[in-house]
């Protein structure tokens, strides 16, 4: 266990408090995985966890919580939480459709546990004993490498629809099954995604596609349903378009090879990605219709369809922009000599806009003679490059 989590542990411990490892951390260790991150339960409350350690914050309205930083790692504490019988409680509150809006009514451990969402994420490991305190049966799901829900699947899933998103990443990342109960209550929730604030999409986007299981999980959204609720506009073209299957699959293999050597991933390629089949299709319609240049209309599309893409997942504009450029380079990548191919090379999104260009040559879009110009010429000199380029208009 990281000494963080730890000294984090015993200083709750020492000051009279429960305090419990819970969450991922637990179950990770269980499957002798490493923990990506440490979650911590106790009875102290947010503003007493504030007052014990000085490198802490309390953040979240929905759910307040503290994180407490050593370096780079934030060790996550939360507070017991029970549910609320009162109709006006200010501090616990669902809409219409059930859904959770505010969750800070406190509570003991064993209330907390039934507001987990799966047994195998409800084991509790006491720092005073260190013994795991398991209520639901997780220990028994994670042998049998099952997810299930605590509770009724289907009140569970009303209650926050992203649980169905979670399901969908741990079972890519633990290569856990999905239990039937909880399948059933999924086919039946799928529209409810809609409900969820679009900023949150993007939270639950970025741990599904950058947690290193990216492929298995894009398979598993698309099987139950969910790629539709997070990316309509691209999954129109998935049924019809075989080869821009392949080309999002191969972007994914791509982004979870990187994560598996450490190298750094950004969102906004595999959002280009996505978006490429609608934007490229969109950007015909307008050069049919408005008499449109290549370049133009690509720009155009890039904006018209990230508009639309907004309404689901609000991505952040340092993101959608550097996104666009990306896109909109495409044509010039087609074109090997004078002085504006040369240029290409200095363009502050020339390696994004090249590796897609790459990805595009593997599944056939373009010319792999034209990838292989783009991948030779970043290794010439520049005497050598000169020539290359010489103005021939
Ligand atoms: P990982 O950190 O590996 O992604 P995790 O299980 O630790 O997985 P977190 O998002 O870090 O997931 O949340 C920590 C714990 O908080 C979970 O294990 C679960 O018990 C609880 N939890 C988190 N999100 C929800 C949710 N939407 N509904 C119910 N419980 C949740
Ligand atoms: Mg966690």
């Amino acid at each position: 266990m990281s000494d963080s989590a730890l000294k984090v542990l015993y200083r709750l411990h020492k000051s009279g408090f429960q305090a419990f490892l819970v969450g991922g951390g637990v179950r990770d260790a269980i499957l002798g995985l490493h923990p990506k991150d440490f979650d911590i339960a106790t009875d102290a409350h947010p503003d007493e966890v504030n007052a014990l350690f000085s490198n802490c914050r309390l953040i979240g309205r929905r759910f307040r919580l503290a994180h407490v930083r050593f370096g780079r790692e934030v060790i996550e504490v939360a507070t017991f939480r029970a549910s609320s019988d009162e109709e006006d409680d200010p501090d616990s509150a669902l809409d219409n459709d059930g859904r959770i809006l505010r969750d800070n009514v406190y509570g003991t451990v064993d209330e907390d546990v039934w507001r987990r969402d799966f047994t195998c994420n409800a084991l509790y490991y006491n720092i005073a004993d260190f013994s795991i305190w398991d209520y639901v049966g997780g220990v028994k799901d994670i042998q049998k490498r099952r997810l299930v829900l605590i509770g009724d699947a289907e009140t569970r899933l009303r209650e926050d629809p992203v649980r169905m998103l979670r399901a969908v990443r741990f079972a890519g990342k633990l290569d856990f099954t999905i239990h039937r109960s909880v399948q059933k209550a999924m086919r039946k929730s799928v529209e409810l995604l809609r409900n969820v604030p679009p900023a949150r999409l993007f939270d639950e986007f970025l741990k599904m596609f950058q947690g290193g299981h990216a492929l298995k999980t894009f398979q598993l959204l698309r099987e139950h349903n969910l790629f539709r609720q997070l990316f309509p506009e691209t999954d129109e073209y998935l049924d019809s378009d075989e080869s821009f299957v392949r080309f999002v699959e191969a972007a994914l293999i791509n982004t979870d090879r990187r994560i598996a050597e450490e190298k750094s991933v950004t969102p906004m390629f595999l959002i280009g990605v996505f978006l490429w089949a609608p934007v490229r299709e969109r950007a015909k319609q307008l050069r049919e219709e408005e008499g449109m240049t290549v370049a133009q209309s690509l720009a155009a599309a890039g904006w018209d369809i990230t508009g639309l893409q907004q309404s689901r997942i609000s991505i952040p504009k340092r993101f959608t922009a550097p996104m666009r450029e990306m896109l909109s380079l495409q044509p010039r990548y087609e074109i090997v000599n004078g002085r504006r191919a040369m240029k290409l090379l200095e363009h502050r999104r020339f390696r994004a806009a090249y590796d897609f260009f790459v990805l595009r040559a593997e599944v056939g879009e373009v010319d792999q003679k034209l990838a292989d110009f783009w991948t030779d010429i970043q290794t010439q000199p520049s005497e050598a490059r000169d020539k290359q380029f010489a103005v021939t208009d």
